[in-house]
């Protein structure tokens, strides 16, 4: 406190204008130690990154704001434009968000970190300058036990920065904020081990109102989480027509039921999708370049117990490639005939059992595929995944159209004997 005291005379007589020798020294200069952006070794610290260095410091008083300012000035020259400056409360952290935070002041721990979105500009005096686009950087820290996810927890948790406020929301701060976020129970399928979590994780988004897309089961709301663990920037959040709820009455089915199937049959697109790229590693089939992916989905439930399915937002523009019923596309270009050969691989890795259809999404990245299966109920008598299993006449159609091109032959796909006869016109098409 004594430390700070007398910080605190200093300004004050700086703002009277009353410098004396020393003592203007120590307020015009602060001592930095620029420590690395990440905790390395056993004892998970920063390392530090050349001698402590004095650092011009201008402003009239030392804060947070003022020291990453100074220290920005200070390390340009030896910083990459995307970096912004951090103050740690030691070696070890954590970082600071206020001057109490900081036990020693006679040196200043910093380091430049990256933080996803933000906008690095110029200013007209050629100062940077960090514009937030999403409020979030990250800490490393890890989950303590006693909190288990049951979603992957990220390398590092996030923590949120202070973000700068504008006119608007501080005024809006004076009134009271209705709390719009919406609780959802995340629910996580363990691919591997074939089984869902039985206990869920409580996470908040805020939804957007309206929905960005429509398709002929749900709609799709874009969403952004504010719970810890589970925070990844842009989230869609798909809930269920009416009329789909209906027709998944119909097939004796309930809304559960087909979220957790949908769910699944992601994960058994992706699994598949992994398998193809694994074969393209292994056989080295550098021609064939990259290849599809699906992310990760999770099932939610809200508290009126409304089923919805909860994924990363894939941006770019959208893309159909083949529709639920085998319909493919005919265009002439390396993503049709490598979406082609995808459904095509599925089929024949599942020894005709089943085929990835809907093959649908942005680049490389797919999302919301359908399975046709050969048998559209299972042993049981159950249907078989979602209602837009077309079964074996969605696989017919798709082999009624597929020729097979450079990609299946690379993968040494085999040509399959054509059954005619099949009206494939005639079914529904899910969109
Ligand atoms: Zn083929």
């Amino acid at each position: 406190m004594a430390e700070w005291r007398r910080y605190a005379a200093i300004q004050k007589a700086k703002r009277k204008g009353k410098k004396t020798g020393e003592e203007s020294t120590v307020a015009e200069e602060i001592v930095v130690q620029r420590m690395s952006a990440d905790v390395s070794g056993k004892q998970q610290k920063y390392t530090r990154i050349g001698p402590q260095e004095y650092v011009p410091f201008e402003h009239e008083e030392i804060t947070i704001a003022n020291i990453k300012d100074a220290c920005k000035k200070h390390f340009r020259p030896q910083i990459e434009k995307n970096l912004i400056c951090d103050v740690l409360a030691g070696e070890r952290g954590p970082s600071c968000e206020k001057m109490a935070h900081i036990p020693n002041r006679k040196v200043f721990y910093i380091r430049f970190i990256k933080r996803e979105g933000v906008e690095v500009v110029s200013d007209e005096d050629g100062s940077l300058e960090c514009k937030e686009k999403k409020a979030r950087y990250e800490v490393p820290q890890k989950r303590p036990a006693s909190h288990p996810s049951p979603v992957k927890p990220s390398p590092a948790t996030s923590k949120f920065y202070p973000k700068s406020l504008s006119i608007k929301d501080i005024l809006r701060l004076g009134r009271v904020v209705d709390n719009k976020a919406k609780k959802i129970l995340i629910y996580k399928f363990d691919f591997a081990h074939m089984e869902w979590s039985s206990v869920p994780l409580q996470a908040e988004f805020f939804i957007e109102e309206k929905e960005f897309a429509t398709g002929g089961f749900r709609k799709a709301f874009k969403a952004t989480s504010i719970t810890e663990g589970f925070n990844k920037g842009t989230w869609v959040v798909k809930s269920y027509l009416e009329s789909a709820v209906q027709l998944i009455k119909d097939t004796g089915q309930t809304t559960e039921e087909h979220t957790r199937k949908s769910v699944q049959m992601q994960y058994l697109a992706r699994n598949v999708a992994s398998q193809l790229k694994e074969t393209i590693a292994k056989d080295k089939l550098d021609e064939y370049g990259d290849s599809f992916e699906y992310k990760s989905v999770y099932m939610g439930k809200t508290e009126d117990g409304e089923l919805l399915t909860v994924e990363e937002f894939i941006p770019g523009d959208f893309a159909k490639f083949i529709n639920n019923n085998g319909i493919v596309c005919e265009e002439d270009t390396m993503l049709c005939k490598k979406a082609q050969a995808f459904s095509h691989f599925t089929y024949e890795k599942s020894e005709g059992k089943v085929m990835v259809l809907d093959i649908q999404g942005s680049g490389y990245t797919l999302y919301d595929p359908e399975i046709a299966s050969a048998e559209i109920h299972n042993e049981d008598g159950g249907y078989q995944f979602c209602t837009g299993n077309l079964a074996g006449r969605a696989i017919e159609s798709f082999f009624e159209v597929h020729q097979c091109n450079s990609y299946c032959k690379l993968l040494k796909l085999k040509l399959r004997p054509r059954q005619h006869g099949v009206d494939i016109f005639a079914v529904r098409c899910k969109l």
